[in-house]
């Protein structure tokens, strides 16, 4: 360094706002949130961690899908108050990190541990999943399910991002990261991972979930999507399947897996995948999936896992009981927004 032709000093303040929208917690129940705050502006720490504009991405990623779900009519503008509730959870979880953390880079140097490691390295390594942002888990609530079936697929934490895992695309025989076929797109997954003895065929679980969820008047696809639209425009289902996919016969699969959509109808040959056995890299086995039973996952629009579910559940894919925020119960003439 030859010169210091400019300088600065960086005042760290560590800060969050009690809300990230206009709706005070004593009017939740009354009126639904117009302005909303993302990023520094609701929350500001050290850059000594890397995450102020990963977080502040995470923010608006959050709210995305819900803005485009109420403006497009598709969820009541209560919907709109989670996005204050789970992104402050996540800030404030961030600020309280930035505190330790602050403390260890600034801590005395000399203090290597068993392995050898100064503190600084160690602690680094440990804080991955943090700082990779693995470790926000929203709490349960309307748009994320409680621990009831979590042990069908343990690798899937419920409320926490989607952790991807490599399988194979039955039509192509393309391995690709399953989490690669979600796109940005504000619409929810459901993944069906199939039992062991099931290949998709008429008579099996996955076929007997495909037909409810494509046909019975009381499922998801069927409430959620207008008439006209794709099967898939509000809820995208896909397969994964233990077998290789030798073993599979994609004619032979349900109707919903391989869907005629788009301006000009054509088959959609990309929903349908079978575990990598081949390359080691078993999806099953990898993400803990009971084998014998398989399951249901659930992924909202930010990829975050919504539920875990059986393959038998219909009751829980079935219609809500009515909305606990008033609001979202007004008739609409009535709102206040
Ligand atoms: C030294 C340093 C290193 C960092 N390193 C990392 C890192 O490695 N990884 C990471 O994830 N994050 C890092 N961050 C944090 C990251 O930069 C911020 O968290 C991120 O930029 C916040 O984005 P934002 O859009 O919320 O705010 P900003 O990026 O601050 O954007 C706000 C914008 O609003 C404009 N503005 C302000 N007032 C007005 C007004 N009245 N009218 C119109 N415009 C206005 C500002 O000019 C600015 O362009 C670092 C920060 C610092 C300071």
């Amino acid at each position: 360094m030859k010169e210091v032709v400019w300088w600065s000093i960086y005042e760290i303040g560590h800060r969050l706002t009690d809300k990230f929208d206009d709706v005070p917690e004593g009017e939740v129940a009354t009126r639904a949130p117009r302005v909303m705050l993302a990023g520094d502006a609701c929350h500001t720490h050290s850059p000594k961690a890397g995450q102020g504009m990963n977080v502040s991405m995470g923010d608006t990623f959050n709210l995305g899908w819900k803005l485009i779900s109420v403006l497009t009519g598709r969820a009541d503008p209560g919907l709109l108050h989670s996005y204050s509730s789970e992104r402050r959870a996540a800030a404030k979880g961030l600020v309280e990190f930035d505190h330790q953390w602050a403390r260890v880079v600034g801590g005395l140097a000399g203090d290597d541990g068993v392995d050898g490691l100064p503190r600084v390295a160690r602690e680094f390594v440990a804080n991955l999943p943090f700082t990779c942002g693995l470790t926000i888990r929203y709490e349960p609530g309307a748009l994320t399910g409680g621990t009831a079936y979590q042990h069908l697929a343990k690798g899937f934490d419920i409320g926490k991002r989607l952790h991807s895992a490599p399988v194979v695309r039955l039509a192509d025989a393309r391995p690709m990261q399953l989490g690669h076929c979600i796109e940005a797109d504000a619409r929810w997954r459901l993944f069906v991972f199939a039992p062991a003895d099931d290949a998709g065929g008429a008579g099996g679980a996955v076929a007997a979930l495909c037909e409810w969820l494509e046909h019975d008047p009381a499922s998801p696809l069927r409430r959620h999507t207008a008439p006209g639209e794709d099967v898939d425009a509000v809820i995208d289902t896909r397969a994964v399947f233990q077998q290789d996919l030798r073993a599979l016969d994609f004619a032979a699969m349900p109707t919903l897996l391989r869907p005629h959509v788009g301006r000009y109808g054509l088959c959609d040959y990309e929903k349908i995948f079978c575990a990598d056995v081949k390359r080691g890299h078993d999806i099953f086995e990898l993400r803990g999936i009971v084998r014998d039973a398989g399951c249901i996952l659930i992924v909202r629009p930010d990829q975050y896992v919504g539920h875990v579910l059986p393959l038998a559940a219909r009751a829980e894919l079935g219609p809500a009981s009515p909305p606990s925020c008033a609001c979202a119960a007004d008739p609409p003439a009535q709102r206040r927004y």
